[in-house]
């Protein structure tokens, strides 16, 4: 029988709803026995071969290995991570960004950095911001309530699956119903929580855009923990720094307070920005304390 492929967007009690690659129809299938006999499970993001039984229906043949994986809840192939914050109501702070940044760049999973509710900015408070940030990271800056740059923010998921992480108020389920109206109705609350219980189980779902593309239902890194990493990597996830690996006087170097250290001289020359070398700073002391917990 021909098989198909597409992605595994929702489950349901005995079955999975899956999305055509090809088409984009949509497909309810039912998972063989033998896979369960296995312990193989789906999860939301899997791309799947399929077999169609008749129209609409049809059966899991094979589930294709995981290019990424985000835990809790757990989703897989997400493509990017569309980092949504504000500058004004709430402002975020640029230690809650860089916590992001990192957390997606340990995933890897490329970022869109999307400044909502520009709407309320003086123009010299986003240009602050993408001085920081516009060298290393793509930035859209919108405006849900004033529609401003909806257009580019929808090229920018077309094709793609997308999730959305960032502080809770800075305005993702507004943005979600501005590119695509009536999404929302089934996005009552980004996170949902299907079983209440001993055992709280958050299911994600991909929500297909109309324009093309899809979407997780759920903010990614919900929980802002970092993954436990060595010291010596952080820098790896800041792109301004680890462009200069090498250039300190130590190839160990973590830019505390060894001699001869290249980006401390940045540092003071104004050429790493002071936030963002602060927020490397904290999160070089919190690995450690965390290391030294588990010892
Ligand atoms: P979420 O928690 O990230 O999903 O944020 P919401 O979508 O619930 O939005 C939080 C608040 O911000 C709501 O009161 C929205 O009306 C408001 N908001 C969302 N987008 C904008 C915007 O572009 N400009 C302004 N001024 N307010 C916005
Ligand atoms: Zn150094």
């Amino acid at each position: 029988m021909e098989r198909r492929r597409g992605i595994v967007v929702r489950f349901g009690s005995r079955n999975m709803e899956v999305v055509d690659r090809a088409s984009g129809g949509r497909v309810l299938c039912s998972m063989p026995g033998k896979f369960r006999a296995q312990g193989i499970r789906p999860i939301v993001g899997d791309v799947v071969e399929y077999s169609l039984s008749s129209a609409g229906q049809g059966r899991i043949e094979a589930i294709l290995p995981r290019k990424s994986e985000l835990p809790r809840p757990r989703i897989s192939n997400i493509e990017q991570i569309i980092l949504v914050l504000s500058l004004r109501e709430p402002e975020v702070p640029n230690f809650i960004t860089d916590r992001f940044l990192v957390m997606s760049s340990i995933s890897k999973i490329p970022v869109v950095v999307v400044v909502n509710k520009i709407d309320l900015l003086e123009g010299k408070e986003l240009s602050k911001f993408t001085g920081i940030y516009g060298e290393y990271y793509e930035i859209i800056p919108v405006s849900s309530k004033k529609k401003i740059n909806i257009e580019r923010m929808r090229e920018a998921l077309k094709g793609k699956i997308s999730a959305m992480a960032g502080m809770s108020g800075v305005g993702k389920s507004s943005l979600l119903n501005t590119l695509n109206p009536g999404l929302q109705l089934r996005v009552s609350d980004l996170s949902r929580t299907l079983e209440k219980g001993r055992h709280t189980t958050t299911y994600a779902e991909l929500l297909q855009f109309d324009f093309g593309g899809l979407i997780a239902d759920t903010p990614g890194f919900a929980n802002l923990e970092l993954p436990s990493i060595e010291v010596e990597d952080l820098q790896d996830h800041f792109p301004e720094l680890a462009q200069e690996r090498g250039m300190c006087a130590f190839s160990d170097c973590i830019h505390i307070d060894e001699p001869g250290c290249y980006v401390k001289e940045l540092l003071e020359a104004g050429d790493i920005s002071e936030s963002r070398y602060d927020s490397y700073f904290r999160m070089t002391r919190e690995l450690k304390d965390n290391e030294g917990g588990k010892k």
